[in-house]
């Protein structure tokens, strides 16, 4: 029989993993490999959950006698060296979807078939693939550009059935040394069990109040997935199955299906950002609404420094800043919030922030994290004519009516009553001094006054767009619309 390797990518899991399938179904034996490339571009929190995934999966395959190789250097290199020095006539993988990734496959397909080596991509991360969603499409030309009718024929697909877990049985003489630092405080189990378990929570738990909860910061009512499907613990259509069959029970109240419905839309906006760094890798580097491309933000390091530490004085957006350091995770409404005043009120450049986050999370992805960032800046994916900005104090009172989540991440405002707490500035003086606000070592006073830093952003804005609509659908000169 031939033997061939499995690259273990973004997908490190044994169950529902149809790359894995195709190669155990069809050779023996099968070397598992992960290449410590991997690693590159991926932040401090990212790599020692994956260092501890890969030994996971290290450990995993050690209980049935087989191994884990890990391959060092430049990948097209070590691919062709493992491959030989195994005897493989073929290297199995799942296709990768954002640039950087598919350049590098593309450099390993090339040196794999000088080699004779055949290299055979099967599926992606995504729920569907890219191309399954753009044959739906009506308009000629490649992939949606908005949602809406991206979601629409999402929705319209079926979901393949599952794959039963394949398990790679090669054992290699010369395995290769990997590392295992700490994990971060916090960090979720880098395991498929607990990535299995997170979901049975979740639906169990949380899907169907979803839609009723999920917005609130201080609920924990989320799936918390985000890092076991950046890094491919758990398959998202396992986790669109799952949340379907929860739907389709005939005891599921008609409230709960909306709800979990709601969740599926979430989880089509992780496949939408995919796809559109398929189909426009620019996008991930820069503005998909080309007319927009030369509207830069400021470069403030005072503002920037503020904004990180979560010390800008609205107490929503320092909530989201903090627990985005100290938890690599942050909220998607705080985040939201966060970024929409890192944009608009402070007027620093989209990247600078969307920087920020892949520096931070742990489920940071170049390809989801640009989309929310352009999206938020009104540079993205969105059908509006401005960008929507979000009101810091009106959100918190929203989203955080009793003030729980600004509490647990900004101490020094925890015994504020709730009427207060999302604007302390308008405390009268004598009762700021009693209470120990805005001195240096307290809470700051507002760094920017949001109405009139949102007003001359969208006045910004607005002017940057006529004029580069002007220039007859030609990108606008790249300095226009600097601002100071
Ligand atoms: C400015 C900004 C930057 C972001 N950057 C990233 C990023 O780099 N990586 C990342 O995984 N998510 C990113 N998100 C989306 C979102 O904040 C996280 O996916 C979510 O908070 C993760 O928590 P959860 O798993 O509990 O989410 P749930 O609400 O349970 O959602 C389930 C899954 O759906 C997907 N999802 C949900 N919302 C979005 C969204 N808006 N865009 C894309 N996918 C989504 C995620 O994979 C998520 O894990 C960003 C959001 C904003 C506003």
């Amino acid at each position: 029989m031939a033997k061939s390797l499995f690259w273990f990518r973004r997908d490190l899991r044994l169950d529902d993993n149809p790359a894995l399938a195709a190669a155990t179904s069809r050779d023996r034996p099968v070397f598992a490999v992960w290449c410590r490339s991997q690693l590159s571009g991926l932040n401090e929190r990212q790599v020692r959950f994956v260092l501890a995934a890969v030994g996971a999966l290290r450990t995993q395959l050690a209980a049935r006698n087989a191994t884990l190789s890990v391959l060092d250097g430049e990948p097209a290199t070590a691919f062709c060296a493992a491959a030989m020095r195994l005897g493989a006539s073929a290297v199995f993988c799942a296709r990768a979807l954002d640039p950087r990734e598919r350049d590098i496959e593309k450099d390993v397909e090339t040196a794999l078939q000088t080699a004779g080596i055949r290299f055979v991509r099967v599926g992606c991360d995504a729920v569907f693939e890219p191309e399954s969603i753009a044959a739906l499409k009506q308009a000629s030309g490649a992939g949606y550009r908005v949602f809406p009718p991206f979601y629409r024929a999402w929705r319209s697909l079926t979901i393949p059935p599952g794959v039963p877990p394949a398990v790679p049985d090669g054992a290699d003489d010369t395995p290769g040394v990997l590392e295992n630092p700490p994990g971060p405080p916090g960090m979720p189990e880098p395991t498929e069990a607990a990535a299995a378990r997170a979901l049975e929570r979740f639906v169990t738990a949380r899907a169907a109040d979803y839609g009723a909860n999920a917005e609130y910061p201080a609920r924990n009512a989320t799936s918390r997935l985000g890092p076991y499907l950046r890094f491919g613990l758990i398959s998202a259509r396992a986790v669109v199955r799952a949340v379907q069959e929860r739907m389709n029970r005939s005891w599921t109240l008609e409230q709960e299906r909306i709800s979990m419905d709601a969740f599926l839309r979430r989880l089509a906006w992780r496949d939408f950002y995919l796809h559109l760094a398929f189909w426009r890798p620019r996008t991930v580097d820069e503005p998909l609404q080309e007319a927009m491309r030369g509207f830069y933000g400021a470069n403030d390091e005072r503002f920037f420094a503020a904004w990180r530490d979560g010390m800008t004085g609205y107490p929503l957006v320092d909530a989201a800043m903090r627990q985005l350091h100290m938890e690599g995770y942050v909220h998607q409404r705080a985040a939201i919030v966060a970024a929409s005043f890192c944009v608009a009120d402070l007027g620093l450049d989209w990247k600078t922030g969307r920087d920020h986050f892949l520096r931070e999370m742990l489920e940071a992805d170049p390809a989801l994290c640009s989309g929310n960032w352009e999206r938020l800046a009104g540079i993205g994916s969105d059908q509006a004519a401005y960008p929507r900005i979000y009101n810091p104090i009106r959100q918190a009172m929203l989203f955080d009516p009793q003030g729980g989540y600004v509490r647990r991440y900004c101490p020094e405002l925890a015994r504020l009553p709730t009427a207060l707490i999302f604007a302390p500035w308008e405390i009268e003086h004598r009762r700021q001094t009693e209470l120990g606000f805005f001195t240096p070592q307290s809470y700051p006073r507002p760094i920017v006054d949001h109405a009139a830093a949102a007003s001359a952003f969208l006045r910004a804005y607005q002017e940057f767009r006529r004029k580069a609509m002007s220039v007859q659908g030609t990108p606008a000169r790249r300095d226009v619309g600097r601002r100071p």
